[in-house]
C-alpha cells in the first residue's frame, strides 16, 4: 500500500476507481533517442499549465535524468495507470504549437513513417526553440490591493515617488526604466520589493526591434476574364468555408501572381491570413517587392534571416500581426492563427520535397493543412507536376487554366537546333552552334538581352585518359570529378573532395589527359571569346556563393548593365525581364538520360520555364534549343508549348510501366562502409518486406535491392529498393512492421522515403 502511495505521489490512490478516472496522463516524445511514445502522470499543480504542443522536462531512465521532450497528447484515464513517473516541469505556456499544427505533426509522422519528435523540431525552427535574440527582463508592477491605498502608507519620500510613478504607468516597467524616470538608485525599489509592495514578473523581450514590413500602394491590374474565374473560385471556397485544391495551370506570363495577390486580398477581407510558398530561388527582391508593394503586413521568411529575426517573425505571426507569410518549403508550418488560404507557386519544383528526415512534400502537407482548416489551396504552375495534373484529371483538384499571356502577348517562338547536324558540319568545335551564335548577334544588335541556360557547373565535366580509358573519379563517391579551371582544381560535386588539376593520368601516368564535357565556366570562356564587346554575367552556385550575390546579379541584369546572362537552372525560373529577346538552351539533353523515370518531365519543365523568360515585353522574343534528340516527345512538347500533350503521353508511359502518379512509390536507401554487408542487409530487408506484403495480400511491385545509380557517396556504398503500388497504406503498413522487427545494425543505416522524388 505504501508503495502504491509513492507511485501516485500527488494523485489519489488507484483503488479508488472514481478518483482514478481522474488520472491525467501526458504522452511525451523525444527529439532524439529513445524513439517512441512515453506516458507520464501530470501532477495536480501542472494540470492547468500543461497543454499538448508544449515542451516538458521529464525524468528518464534508471537515473531519472531530466530530459527535454514534447507533450503530444493528454488523456484522462479510467484505469489505474501503473508505474508511471511524473512530468517534471513545463517549459512552454502557452504551448509551442497550436492544436491545428499538432494535428498536422501527427499526420506527417504517420504518413512519412518518421518520429514525432523529429517532426516537431522541423515544424518549430531552432531559433524559436532557443528563443533567439531575446533576454529575460524583470518587470515591476504594484499589486492592485497595494495600489488602492498606497497613499496612506508611511514611506520614505523616494519610495513614495516610486510607487506613485508605477501605479500611474499603464504597463509594468523594467528596473532601468523605473529608476531613470524617478531619478533614484535601485536600492529603494528593492526595499519596496522586499516589503511586497512591488511585484516582479519575468518576461522575455527582444533585444532589438526589427523592421516591420512596409507598404506602398501599387495599382492593381484589371483582371482579365480567365484571371477572374480563378480569383472567383478562391473567393467562393472561402465563402463556403470549404476546402478545395485549385490547380492553376497558367502559361508563363499569364498573370498567375496577380491571381494570388487578389485572392489574398479577399482572404484579408475575411480577417484571415494567407501562406504563400515559393521555391527558395524565387525569394529574390523581385518577388518580395511584388507582394510587399501590394499587400499590408507581409512577412518574408528567406534563408538570410538571422535567428533573432526568424524568431521575431514567428512571434509576429503567432500574434496575428502578419497577414501574409511568403517563404520557402518550411513556411508551410507558419503558425498563423486563422488560416484562410495557402498558395504554392511553381508547385512542380522539386525543392518542395525535403531530402532529409522528415522527408515531407510541402504540397502534400499543404493539402492536409488546408483540408483540416477547411480553406482553399491554390497550386500554380506553367508546368504542373504530373501528380497534380493526374489528380485534377480525377477531379480531386479543380483545374483552372490561363491559356494566354496577359495583354495579348504571344508565347515565344521556340525552335530546335539539331546538334547531330551541327557536329557533322563544324566538327564539333565549341558549344554554340552557328544559328545560336547568329541569333545572339542580332538580339544584341537590337539592344535586346540574352539568357543562356546550361545546367552543369564547372569547366569540364569529366577528365579522361585516352591511353588507359580511365576517368578521374572521387575516391569517396564513385563520381567523375569536374574540372574547375578558375581555381585550378578537380572537384567532386557530391562531397566537395578536391585535388589540384592532375597533369597526368593518376592510373597510368600518361600526360595527354583530356578534359571533356561542357560546364558553365567553359561556356563563359567561349562566349567571351565570341562576344568580346558584350557584358557577360555567369550565375551558378560557384559564382553566387557570397551573401546577396544573387540579388545583386539580378539587379544588374534588370538595369541593363549586363547583356548576356549565362547560368544553371538558377536563371530559369520566375524572372520577369521584359527586355530579354533571346533564350538559348545550350544543351537540352543534360537531364534527359538520367536513370530516373522523371527525366522526361524534368526536361520538359526546364525548357518550358526558361523559354518563359522571354517575350515578356513589347519587343517579343524567341528561344533556340540545342539538342541531340529534337524528336524526343518532351522536347517536342516544350517547343510547341503543349503541356497537355506532354502530360497525356507521359501519363500513358508511366501507367504502362507502373510508375507514379498512377501508383505510389516508396524508396528505401541503405548505406554502409562495407559493400557486402550493405547488400546483405538490403536484401534481408527486401525479403522481409516481400513476405510482409504477401502476408497482407498487398499488391505491390518491388524493384531491387540494387546498387543505387550513385553507388557510393562519402565512402559509403549505397543500395536502394523501390516499391510501387496503388495501395500506399498497405505498403506503409508493411514497412512499419519491418521497421519494428528488423534487427538493428551498426554497420548499415537505412532510410524510408515515402513518395520519393529523387532516384539517384
Ligand atoms: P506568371 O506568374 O503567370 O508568369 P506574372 O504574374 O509574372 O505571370 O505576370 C506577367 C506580367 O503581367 C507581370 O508584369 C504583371 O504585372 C502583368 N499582369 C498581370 N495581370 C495583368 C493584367 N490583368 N493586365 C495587365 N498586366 C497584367
Ligand atoms: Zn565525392
Amino acid at each position: 500500500m505504501s508503495q502504491q502511495g509513492e507511485l501516485f505521489d500527488t494523485q489519489p490512490a488507484p483503488w479508488d476507481l472514481d478518483a482514478a478516472a481522474d488520472t491525467m496522463i501526458a504522452t511525451v516524445v523525444f527529439p532524439e533517442a529513445p524513439m517512441g511514445e512515453f506516458d507520464y502522470v501530470v501532477p495536480l499543480e501542472l494540470r492547468e499549465v500543461l497543454q499538448p504542443g508544449a515542451r516538458v522536462r521529464v525524468p528518464l531512465g534508471r537515473g531519472n535524468r531530466q530530459v527535454l521532450g514534447y507533450c503530444i497528447r493528454i488523456e484522462n484515464l479510467n484505469a489505474p495507470s501503473g508505474r508511471l513517473k511524473s512530468i517534471g516541469t513545463v517549459i512552454d505556456d502557452p504551448p509551442l504549437v497550436s492544436a491545428e499544427i499538432l494535428e498536422l505533426v501527427h499526420w506527417i509522422a504517420d504518413y512519412y513513417l518518421c518520429e514525432i519528435g523529429q517532426v516537431m523540431e522541423t515544424v518549430v525552427p531552432a531559433s524559436v526553440r532557443g528563443k533567439a535574440g531575446t533576454r529575460e527582463v524583470a518587470f515591476l508592477h504594484v499589486p492592485t490591493k497595494v495600489a488602492a491605498k498606497f497613499t496612506q502608507l508611511k514611506l520614505p519620500k523616494k519610495q513614495q515617488a516610486i510607487l506613485e510613478h508605477l501605479v500611474a504607468s499603464p504597463r509594468p516597467l523594467a528596473m532601468a526604466e523605473l529608476t531613470k524616470a524617478v531619478g533614484c538608485s535601485t536600492a529603494p525599489v528593492k526595499s519596496l520589493v522586499d516589503k511586497e509592495l512591488i511585484c516582479i514578473e519575468k518576461k522575455r523581450v527582444f533585444q532589438e526591434a526589427f523592421e516591420e514590413a512596409t507598404t506602398a500602394e501599387t495599382q492593381a491590374w484589371q483582371l482579365n476574364p480567365d484571371q477572374k474565374v480563378a480569383v472567383d473560385a478562391v473567393a467562393d471556397a472561402l465563402r463556403r468555408q470549404e476546402h478545395e485544391t485549385i490547380l492553376l495551370h497558367g502559361v508563363t506570363g499569364s498573370g498567375k501572381t496577380e491571381v494570388y495577390i487578389q485572392s489574398i486580398e479577399e482572404v484579408i477581407r475575411y480577417g484571415r491570413q494567407a501562406i504563400v510558398l515559393v521555391p527558395e530561388i524565387s525569394l529574390t527582391p523581385q518577388t518580395r517587392r511584388r507582394f510587399q508593394s501590394r499587400l499590408d503586413g507581409v512577412a518574408v521568411l528567406h534563408s538570410n534571416l538571422s535567428p533573432a529575426e526568424r524568431h521575431a517573425e514567428w512571434r509576429r505571426i503567432v500574434q496575428g500581426e502578419v497577414r501574409v507569410v511568403v517563404g520557402a518549403r518550411s513556411a508551410i508550418f507558419a503558425p498563423v492563427p486563422n488560416l484562410g488560404l495557402i498558395v504554392i507557386d511553381e508547385e512542380h519544383e522539386s525543392t518542395f520535397k525535403q531530402e532529409t528526415a522528415p522527408r515531407y512534400h510541402a504540397r502534400d502537407v499543404a493539402v492536409q493543412r488546408a483540408l483540416n482548416a477547411q480553406v482553399p489551396l491554390v497550386l500554380g504552375s506553367a508546368t504542373p507536376a504530373l501528380e497534380s495534373w493526374y489528380r485534377a484529371q480525377k477531379n480531386e483538384y479543380r483545374l483552372i487554366q490561363l491559356n494566354h499571356r496577359v495583354l495579348d502577348r504571344t508565347l515565344p517562338f521556340v525552335g530546335t537546333i539539331d546538334l547531330r547536324n551541327e557536329f557533322r558540319h563544324s566538327g564539333g568545335k565549341g558549344a554554340l552552334s552557328r544559328p545560336l551564335e547568329q541569333a545572339m548577334k542580332s538580339s544584341l544588335a537590337e539592344q535586346g538581352q540574352v539568357i543562356l541556360l546550361l545546367n552543369r557547373r564547372g569547366f569540364s565535366t569529366f577528365i579522361q585518359c585516352p591511353a588507359c580509358g580511365g576517368s578521374v573519379r572521387c575516391p569517396n563517391c564513385e563520381i567523375a570529378l569536374t574540372h574547375h579551371r578558375d581555381a585550378d582544381k578537380a572537384v567532386c560535386h557530391y562531397c566537395d573532395y578536391q585535388i589540384a588539376t592532375p597533369a597526368a593520368c593518376p592510373d597510368c601516368q600518361f600526360t595527354g589527359i583530356r578534359f571533356g564535357g561542357l560546364g558553365t565556366q567553359k561556356l563563359e570562356d567561349e562566349v567571351r571569346r565570341k562576344f568580346p564587346q558584350a557584358t557577360l554575367l555567369r550565375m551558378d552556385t560557384d559564382s553566387m556563393r557570397s551573401r546577396g550575390a544573387h540579388e545583386e546579379a539580378l539587379d544588374r541584369f534588370r538595369h541593363g548593365e549586363v547583356d548576356i546572362l549565362l547560368g544553371t537552372q538558377m536563371i530559369a525560373k520566375g524572372l520577369d525581364f521584359p527586355n530579354v529577346t533571346l533564350v538559348g538552351v545550350v544543351n537540352a539533353d543534360t537531364a534527359l538520360h538520367l536513370p530516373d523515370f522523371r527525366a522526361g518531365e524534368r526536361t520538359f519543365q526546364l525548357v518550358t520555364q526558361v523559354a518563359g523568360r522571354t517575350g515578356r515585353g513589347d519587343k517579343g522574343g524567341r528561344v533556340l534549343v540545342q539538342t541531340f534528340s529534337p524528336d524526343h516527345p518532351s522536347i517536342q512538347a516544350a517547343v510547341e508549348h503543349d503541356y497537355e500533350r506532354f502530360a497525356s503521353v507521359e501519363l500513358r508511359v508511366r501507367e504502362e510501366f507502373g510508375y507514379p502518379p498512377t501508383v505510389s512509390t516508396v524508396r528505401l536507401v541503405f548505406r554502409g562502409e562495407a559493400e557486402q554487408t550493405t547488400e546483405m542487409f538490403a536484401s534481408g530487408m527486401g525479403d522481409r518486406l516481400q513476405a510482409g506484403l504477401d502476408q497482407q495480400g498487398t499488391a505491390a511491385r518491388m524493384l531491387g535491392p540494387v546498387p543505387a545509380p550513385i553507388t557510393k557517396i562519402r565512402n559509403k556504398f549505397r543500395y536502394h529498393l523501390l516499391i510501387q503500388s496503388a495501395d500506399l497504406d498497405g505498403v506503409r503498413q508493411a514497412v512499419r512492421a519491418a521497421q519494428a522487427d528488423m534487427p538493428k545494425s551498426k554497420e548499415v543505416q537505412w532510410i524510408v522515403d515515402i513518395d520519393a522524388t529523387s532516384m539517384l
